[in-house]
């Protein structure tokens, strides 16, 4: 007779705190898709008996690894580096890569695993993996970039593959470092080969992937918001962050008539009660990629407007919220202010941007609510089609990746539609992705057997 794990929630989490000690975000994670996944096999000894909930809470490996390189002043700066590799069973690891003082072997895991349910949800064979490591870039000149990026790939390229692992972007890795880890993994393996997505258009990259995010995201809260027979026009939303996700989901805000009023970076946030037009989001898109300036230069630029130093933006009234910076930027407190200034609805572009305690608060005020694995799957939906465009050394126009990134949206809506409708019409749009993301992992770990 097969050993069971069917433990509780508490024994089988208390496992995972005990395996992973002080790993605080990758705990969070795991918890928050554990207690859906609970539910939902509690009937299906079939997932029990395989073990799959911990086995896929257990990464198929973690690389870490030495980063060395010299800064302009000679100085030789050393770094450390990881690959987690957390699933593939339903295709290649894919997921980003992440440069950030707070990146930690917790914050990969978490990610990695993440990144496993949101890439099932696509409907496209992509495993879950993350990367990333503790380098800085801001305040780095160009060639310190490049020399880090290159170090960083000298190593990577032993553990990724277009068949293997298909690293992206993320936090502090943009156009710029991905061209300097595509070239040094070509100069390494002498290979043009698609192992990495978001690549410039000139070699290799796709029409929209640097939109489809933040696109993405709003289609996903136009999506909830159609669902319950309501529109955007002229409502007003309030977005953190101010880096490649804000900036593509305020665009698409005021593309369908609403009205943007913050974008914040670490230093603060600012608020423009006029709105943030196309024109000011561009100023923003170029302070943020070109300049690499500081939010609150805004305020000099365009008068009416106010920063807010140390501050997030919740505390701005507005009809939707949109975290679209970091993991936990949005705590109890705050989404108790949210929904007592009335907010309707949160579509998160970051990943896990919402503490456990604030997305109770949502659920318990019944706020339509989309976790970051579902309304933010845009990204790593169009780079699986860079994929594609890579392997028939074709590219896509951007009507027909416009329509493929719409329709994927729409399908992960209907998912968590099917898996998360309760009594009284409200949808837990987190148990719907956690279910639908888990069940076709679980589902192809269940056919390889034991492993
Ligand atoms: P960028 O580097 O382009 O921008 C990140 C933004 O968030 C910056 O404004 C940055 O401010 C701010 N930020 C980062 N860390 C913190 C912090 N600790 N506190 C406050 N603000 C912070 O990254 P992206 O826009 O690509 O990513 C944003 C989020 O979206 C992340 O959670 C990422 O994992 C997620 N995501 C991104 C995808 C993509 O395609 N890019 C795909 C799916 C999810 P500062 O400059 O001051 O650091």
């Amino acid at each position: 007779m097969a050993v069971s794990d069917h433990v509780d929630l508490e024994t089988f989490m208390a496992g995972v705190e005990k395996r992973n000690p002080g790993q605080t975000e990758f705990i969070q994670a795991v918890r928050e898709v554990a207690q859906d996944i609970y539910e939902f096999i509690d009937d299906k000894e079939q997932y029990h008996a395989a073990q799959i909930l911990r086995r896929i809470a257990e990464p198929d490996r973690v690389v870490s690894f030495r980063v060395c390189w010299e800064d302009d002043n000679h100085n030789i700066r050393v770094q450390r580096g990881w690959r987690v590799q957390n699933n593939n069973a339903i295709g290649p690891y894919k997921g980003g890569i992440r440069f950030h003082p707070s990146v930690t072997e917790s914050v990969l895991k978490f990610l990695a695993f993440e990144q496993t349910f949101k890439n099932s949800l696509t409907g496209l064979p992509m495993g879950g993996g993350k990367g990333g490591s503790n380098f800085n870039p801001r305040g780095k000149s160009d060639a310190e970039v490049q020399r880090f990026c290159q170090s960083f790939m000298t190593e990577l390229y032993r553990h990724i593959g277009p068949d293997t692992d298909v690293p992206a972007g993320d936090i502090g890795v943009g156009g710029r470092e991905i061209g300097y880890m595509f070239g040094q993994y070509k100069r390494i393996t002498n290979r043009w080969e698609g192992v990495l997505t978001g690549k410039g258009m000139e070699y290799g990259g796709s029409k929209m992937r640097p939109e489809a995010t933040g696109y993405g995201a709003v289609y996903f809260l136009n999506n909830m918001l159609t669902h319950k027979g309501l529109s955007m026009e002229g409502k007003t939303a309030i977005i953190s962050g101010s880096g490649n996700v804000a900036t593509h989901a305020a665009e698409k805000i005021v593309q369908l008539g609403g009205k943007v009023l913050t974008f914040s970076d670490s230093s603060g946030y600012i608020h423009d009660p006029d709105g943030i037009s196309q024109e000011k989001i561009d100023w923003v898109k170029h302070l943020k990629t070109v300049k690499r300036g500081r939010i609150n230069e805004y305020v000099e630029e365009f008068s009416g407007a106010s920063f807010h130093a140390g501050k997030r933006p919740w505390e701005v009234s507005a009809d939707f919220a949109l975290p679209c910076a970091t993991q936990n930027e949005l705590n109890g407190d705050d989404a108790r202010m949210l929904v007592k200034n009335g907010i309707s609805a949160v579509a998160e572009g970051a990943n896990m941007p919402t503490t456990l305690e604030g997305v109770k608060v949502f659920h318990d005020a019944k706020i339509m609510y989309a976790p970051g694995k579902a309304a933010n799957a845009g990204g790593v939906a169009v780079s699986g089609l860079e994929m594609s465009q890579n392997s028939e050394r074709l590219a896509w126009s951007d009507e027909r990746l416009g329509q493929s990134l719409t329709d994927i949206m729409l399908g992960i809506h209907e998912q968590c539609v099917e898996y998360g409708n309760s009594e009284g019409g409200y949808v837990d749009y987190v148990k719907g992705a956690n279910i639908a993301g888990f069940k076709k992992v679980a589902d192809a770990m269940l056919a390889y057997g034991v492993m």
